[in-house]
């Protein structure tokens, strides 16, 4: 397959431009030049640019920050509003508890933290790696990996461009390249499609939880300045959400009068005809909720999978020829809505230990000494602390749930153990759902336009664009089983679970109703990927620079 193509050899190649893979990037050059080696390292980012693709809260922890860039404050980050004002609730239909911040456990805390766009931050990474000699290549997704005869990892394979929907090969058609790397290191973020292959092949998950998501979704908002109260970092739970579906928002006032507003819906849900997407507009109508916003401007759209698996799931961490870093392994700490500092904690520590296995002579082999480092870790003990919260609040719902959690939150910080021991989860995401005849209807408010709004001026917000006329980058197994399986049982749920109205069911007047996928307007969430119950929808990357345009989400 590599013959035809053209070949680049590096050292490591890096899949993703997020936090996780900037990190790495900028580790591995900062230890070559401290001791004066040379040393190559790339990063491919199938986003537009730097930053294009990513989403985030965020609200982040600066360990990370702090340990690969210690004077990252003089070198003009961009993380500019600290947090003053933490507050949780806990939302009714119409009205409000405050959970007092002496109830949450202290790990909780957002206390020397920073609000921030995750998406400027990876821009002024990528020019720290590119200021140390990295090579960046936005607009190049990374579909394949090369094997060597031992079936170890060779390298990273783009995808070829100029392909038209049919698969003939336009003028424009160019092959994809190999990029050769003596370690290839995976940092594509929550359900990252190479991980997802890495994963089975090489049986990484074996003897883990099986991973869980949320989908995240967010919106930017413009505030009046009246309304606007820089520092203030704000969580609740409840409704709109049943005791049984996980979830919950999130609003950070940072910046020039902007707001961060967004919201989580587990992807454990039951109910088919729940739509995470509706439950975000009318979460914003709630009368605590919607004075925040009126006379603001939504500016930016978004969605993302978030991985909540946490510790139970991480799966074995390096693979020969590679391994893998961030939410391409899961490392977010759920409770804290937290992953960024950990992705760039892992990053570092992978780089690490490719950096030593480089020196020795080596190549291609397992990078074991990740896997000790991250068991001694900040980010094995940050994990470990929390580790039954998703747990329990799966199995118990969200009052009880949610406060056994809390106890064991307490429990291992003030006595150093977890009452709850290790709890398994519910199994994975896509077998939660219940037949559509056993569940009850959802009817969702009509969007007002003020608040909340409709799906389709919502991606237009997001600045998704992929060529019409390109392979579908979402594949069906079986391309009957939507109408002749899903739609029965489950009402077809990606109809409400994809938050782009990619998925259609399409009435066509006497014969049977179509399965339509409106593939251009996909925001690279990956919840298809995770929900679809018959696990028949596969994501895979289309091409390099396609997709959502985030400009500091
Ligand atoms: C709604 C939401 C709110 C969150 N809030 C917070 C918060 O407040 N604080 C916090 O710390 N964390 C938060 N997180 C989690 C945090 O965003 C993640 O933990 C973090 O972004 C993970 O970093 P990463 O580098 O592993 O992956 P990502 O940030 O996802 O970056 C992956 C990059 O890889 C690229 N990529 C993926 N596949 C390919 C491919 N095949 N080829 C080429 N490029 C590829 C993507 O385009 C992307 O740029 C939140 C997440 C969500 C979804
Ligand atoms: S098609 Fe899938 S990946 Fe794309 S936006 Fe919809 S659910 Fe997300």
């Amino acid at each position: 397959m590599s013959d035809s193509r053209e070949i680049m050899e590096f050292d490591v190649v890096i899949v993703g431009a997020g936090p996780a893979g900037l990190s790495a990037a900028i580790r591995l050059k900062q230890l070559a030049r401290d001791s004066g080696r040379e040393l190559s390292v790339c990063v491919l980012e199938k986003g537009a640019e730097v930053g294009a693709h990513i989403l985030s809260g965020a609200v982040i922890d600066p360990i990370g920050l702090n340990r690969l860039i210690p004077d990252w404050k003089a070198r003009g980050a961009p993380v500019d509003t600290p947090v003053t004002d933490d507050r949780f609730y806990f939302l009714g239909p119409a009205g409000n508890i405050r959970i007092p911040n002496l109830l949450m456990p202290p790990l909780m805390s957002n206390h020397g933290n920073y609000i921030v766009s995750l998406g400027l931050l990876c821009r002024w990474l990528a020019k720290e790696a590119e200021g140390l000699g990295v090579e960046i290549y936005p607009g190049f997704a990374a579909v394949d990996v090369e094997l060597g005869e031992v079936g170890q990892v060779t390298g990273i394979i783009t995808g070829d461009m100029g392909v038209a929907r049919d698969g003939h090969h336009k003028p424009n058609y160019t092959p994809g390249m190999v990029l050769r790397g003596k370690y290839s290191l995976i940092a594509e973020g929550a359900r990252g499609s190479l991980a997802k292959q890495l994963i089975s092949r090489f049986g990484l998950a074996e003897g883990r939880s099986p991973q869980t998501f949320g989908l995240g979704l967010k919106e930017l908002w413009e505030l009046p300045k009246a309304q606007h109260r820089p520092g203030l970092v704000m969580h609740s739970m409840g409704w709109p959400l049943d005791n049984h579906t996980g979830g919950g928002s999130f609003i950070y006032h940072y910046g020039d009068n902007l707001a961060s507003v967004g919201f989580v819906v587990h992807l454990d849900y039951r109910n088919p005809y729940l739509s995470p997407f509706d439950e975000f507009q009318r979460f914003k109508t709630h009368p605590f909720i919607r004075p925040m916003l009126e006379g603001g401007r939504r500016i930016a759209y978004g969605a993302r999978a978030i991985t909540e698996g946490g510790f139970q799931a991480v799966p074995k961490l390096a693979f020969p020829g590679g391994a893998l870093i961030g939410c391409s392994a899961g490392f977010v700490n759920l409770p804290r809505l937290k992953g960024s500092h950990n992705a760039i904690l892992t990053g570092m520590l992978a780089a690490q230990s490719a950096f030593e296995a480089l020196g020795e002579g080596r190549a291609g082999d397992v990078l074991e000494n990740y896997e000790t480092a991250y068991l001694d870790s900040p980010v094995y003990k940050d994990l470990k602390r929390v580790r039954n919260v998703k747990p329990l609040w799966s199995r118990y719902g969200t009052a009880l749930g949610v406060f056994l959690g809390g106890i064991d939150m307490w429990a291992s910080q003030l006595l150093g153990f977890n009452p709850f021991g290790t709890l398994k989860g519910k199994g994975p995401d896509y077998a939660q759902l219940i037949p559509a005849k056993r569940a009850k209807p959802i009817v969702y408010p009509k969007p007002d336009g003020v608040v909340g709004f409709d799906r389709l001026s919502s991606v237009f917000l997001s600045g998704t664009r992929h060529d019409e006329d390109e392979p579908i980058h979402l594949k069906l197994k079986d391309s009957a089983l939507p109408i002749s399986e899903n739609l029965p049982v489950y009402a077809e749920p990606a109809q409400r679970y994809c938050p782009a109205a990619v998925f259609e069911v399409v009435a066509s007047g006497e014969g049977p109703p179509r399965f339509v996928i409106n593939a251009a307007n996909c925001v690279h969430c990956k919840t298809c990927d995770i929900k679809d119950p018959a696990q028949n929808i596969i994501w895979v990357p289309p091409e390099g620079g396609d997709g959502p345009a985030y400009g500091t989400m």
